[in-house]
């Protein structure tokens, strides 16, 4: 559905998009994933025919943007970083603009542009002008207008950036229903974010693919540690011993000293064993009481900066 294939852009002398190459198959919820500069705009610009690319292909629907740009536009619907333009329309006169330049037929306009001002909940709104909107609903008119036309790609750049929880929550379950029917590509730069809406991450930095993955896939990577936190009722310090009476057991260390005795330890399992049971069963026998005993799961988050420093070196 989507191609790009080694693309850079420069400016000047600075590259803001370094040989990147990705696909994206129809249906796909596609989170582009970066820190602020990164380049996910720059990217977004170059897949929807708005500036060229210094280098490389990108092939939308089979059309290349740059040698087939109607063709190729006419598959996507584009929300620009921001908010929207022409914020002397009305809601109503934008979409009705939009759909008059994606070139909507003059008999079904009418009836299309209403379908969309309902899906996107702006009925109530439809005769305000664009700039005495909150911001939320700024965000929506945009979602409006890059939905004119259907498009089956939709190309959504921080589609959350300066909204309130709220906002962001009706956005976000926004896209997951278009998901359904559209093939989405979004930029953030906050992973739960992407995860809670994406089902494939690409991370990017510094103008560089840093890693694809799905969101599960990408913790695992990063976190191939198997650790688990255990608070325990060790009054007769024998956990120092049990280091030496379980193999399955790399290594044990002191993470917090509580006021009621207990003690909190992270215990890394050799290889990717469970270490669950046998500790609960082993400790028992040593007379050390479990209180707390969970996986030391890496965050998104920290799976994130790993994996952007990594990608720094
Ligand atoms: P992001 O959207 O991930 O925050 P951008 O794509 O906007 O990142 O920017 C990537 C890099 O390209 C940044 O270093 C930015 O300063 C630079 N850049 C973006 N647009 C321009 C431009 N029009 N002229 C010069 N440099 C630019
Ligand atoms: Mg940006």
């Amino acid at each position: 559905m989507i191609e790009l294939k080694n693309v850079t852009k420069k400016y000047g002398k600075v590259t803001a998009v370094d040989n990147i190459s990705f696909s994206v198959k129809e249906g796909e919820i596609v989170g582009l994933l970066g820190p602020n500069g990164a380049g996910k705009s720059t990217t977004m610009n170059m897949m929807t025919g708005f500036i060229e690319q210094t280098e490389g292909e990108i092939i939308i629907n089979g059309y290349d943007i740059t040698k087939k740009p109607k063709k190729a536009k006419k598959s996507i619907g584009y929300m620009p970083e921001g908010v929207p333009l022409y914020t002397d329309l009305t809601v109503k006169e934008f979409v009705t603009y939009m759909a008059e330049i994606k070139q909507v037929n003059r008999k079904e306009r009418k009836e299309k542009v209403e379908k969309i001002i309902e899906k996107t909940g702006l009925k109530d709104v439809e005769k305000k002008l664009i700039r005495n909107l909150s911001r939320g609903y700024k965000q929506r008119v945009s979602m409006a207008g890059a939905l004119v036309g259907e498009p089956k790609i939709l190309i959504l750049d921080e589609p959350t950036v300066g909204l309130d929880p709220k906002q962001i929550t009706e956005i976000r379950n926004m896209i997951k229903e278009l998901g359904k029917t559209h093939t989405v590509i979004l930029s953030s730069h906050i992973l739960s974010e992407v995860s809670q809406i994406c089902n494939k991450v690409i991370i990017i930095n510094k103008g560089k693919i840093v890693a694809v993955d799905t969101p599960e896939n990408l913790e695992n990577k990063v976190n191939n540690k198997n650790c688990i936190y255990v608070t325990v009722e060790d009054n007769e310090n024998k956990i120092d011993t049990i280091k030496n009476k379980i193999k399955e057991i790399k290594s044990i260390q002191l993470t917090q000293k509580n006021e009621d005795g207990t003690k909190q330890y992270i215990i890394e399992a050799e290889g990717d064993i469970d270490l669950r049971k046998i500790i609960f069963n082993e400790f028992a026998k040593e007379n050390i009481t479990i209180f707390e005993m969970k996986k030391a799961d890496t965050t998104l988050e920290e799976a994130f900066m790993k994996l952007i420093e990594g990608g720094n070196k």
